[in-house]
């Protein structure tokens, strides 16, 4: 690692901001030296946590000792301040969803290039334990190949806040969470997308989304279900994975859950029939104690550098980003796609053809 230290300007010191503050106090190349947020009661919290607060953003940009700019602001301006600040030849990390257009996110990889400055999402999910066990379980076929994914999370509080009400702010939860989900499965799963089917869910009566599912089918015949809900009083596991071979669940983010894997070696005994409801069923039964056998997920060793770390590595020209600009554009025209398929209630087909850079002006 680098012994350098960069200077870094929180822009947006609410919710996420203050958390990317408290995560950077013992890094070792980072060095928050201020903050600027447009409400005074906020650059008062900056300077209660020993932050100087900037005035304008024009401040931060101007001010030389500044080499990053970390935007944690609502969506809708991401993109104004991001392309301002690598216009300003500032490095940018931006919190997800990087911007609430995909022609947003063209317009600041164009500016990053053209400044040769480096803007990098903060798509923290990635390196969520819940996702990296079950990565491990589909990269190394622990369950057989799998052939269909479930990745749910679902609450009970309705829409957090206030801007994420708001669709002028890029509020609803597609956005907000559902970009942490679709994020996880296109990097998961290495494969074009065959069809999307997706519907959003109003209970709520906001003008943007509580909740969605969507239905990804895969080229290489994976079939997934991505679902986030905001008025779910009883949740449902946040992974229910099944493979040629066997079964995993994911239950909470404190990564309880199993394997059920098919015990081939032992011979395999017809289930007996059992009584469910009013009448008996053979194909429904529990399997026999010997067919299947029941065993721990598996451990995950941290194995990519961390995101700061990572930032940190590109910008000195020793690494690719772990987030790609591409990748984070895939997502945002998938969001796209969702909120058209589920307008129109359409199975939209080729998206990854029809969205290929050759098919877009
Ligand atoms: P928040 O409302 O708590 O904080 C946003 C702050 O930005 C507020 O203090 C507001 O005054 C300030 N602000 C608004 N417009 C501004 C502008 N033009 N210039 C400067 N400051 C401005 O919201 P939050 O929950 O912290 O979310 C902020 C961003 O972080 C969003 O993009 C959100 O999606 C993202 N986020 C990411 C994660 C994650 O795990 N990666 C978690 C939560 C939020």
């Amino acid at each position: 690692m680098t012994n350098r230290t960069y200077h870094l300007v929180i822009v947006g010191y609410g919710g996420m901001g203050s958390y990317h503050a408290k995560l950077l106090e013992d890094n070792q190349n980072i060095d928050v030296i201020g903050t600027f947020d447009i409400l005074e009661e906020r650059r008062e919290a900056s300077l209660a946590d020993g932050y100087k607060a900037y005035e304008s953003l024009s401040a931060v940009l101007s001010d030389s000792a500044v080499d990053f700019v970390l935007i944690s602001t609502p969506n809708d301006v991401h993109k104004e301040i991001a392309v301002a600040a690598l216009n300003a030849k500032k490095h940018v990390i931006c919190e997800k969803p990087v911007t609430i257009y995909s022609e947003e996110l063209l317009e600041i990889m164009e500016a990053a290039k053209r400044n040769d400055r480096a803007f990098i999402v903060h798509q923290n999910r990635r390196w969520d334990e819940d996702f990296l066990t079950i990565k491990k379980v589909y990269d190394e076929k622990l369950i057989g190949d799998v052939f269909h994914m479930e990745s749910r999370v679902q609450g009970a509080n309705g829409i957090p806040g206030d801007w994420r009400h708001l669709k002028v702010y890029g509020g609803g939860m597609l956005l907000d969470w559902g970009v942490h989900l679709l994020d996880q499965l296109l990097y998961m799963v290495d494969s074009k997308i065959a069809s999307v089917y997706a519907n959003l869910s109003y209970i709520l009566g906001d003008e943007v989304d509580d909740g969605f599912q969507v239905f990804i089918m895969f080229e290489n015949g994976v079939t997934s279900l991505v679902e986030v809900g905001t008025t779910n009083f009883i949740q449902m596991p946040r992974w229910y994975v099944k493979g040629t071979k066997g079964t995993a669940v994911i239950n909470d983010w404190d990564i309880n859950g199993k394997m059920v894997i098919q015990n081939l070696a032992e011979a395999v005994e017809a289930p007996k029939p059992i009584k469910a409801g009013q009448g008996l069923t053979k194909t429904m039964a529990p399997p026999s104690e010997k067919a299947v056998r029941s065993t721990d997920l598996p451990k995950v060793e941290q194995a990519m550098e961390s995101f700061y770390d990572n930032v940190i590595s590109v910008v000195e020209g020793k690494a690719e980003p772990i987030i790609k600009n591409e990748e984070v554009l895939r997502v945002l025209r998938l969001m796209e796609t969702i909120f058209i398929s589920a307008e129109t209630n359409e199975i939209i087909k080729d998206f990854d053809y029809v969205n290929s850079e050759s098919n877009i002006k």
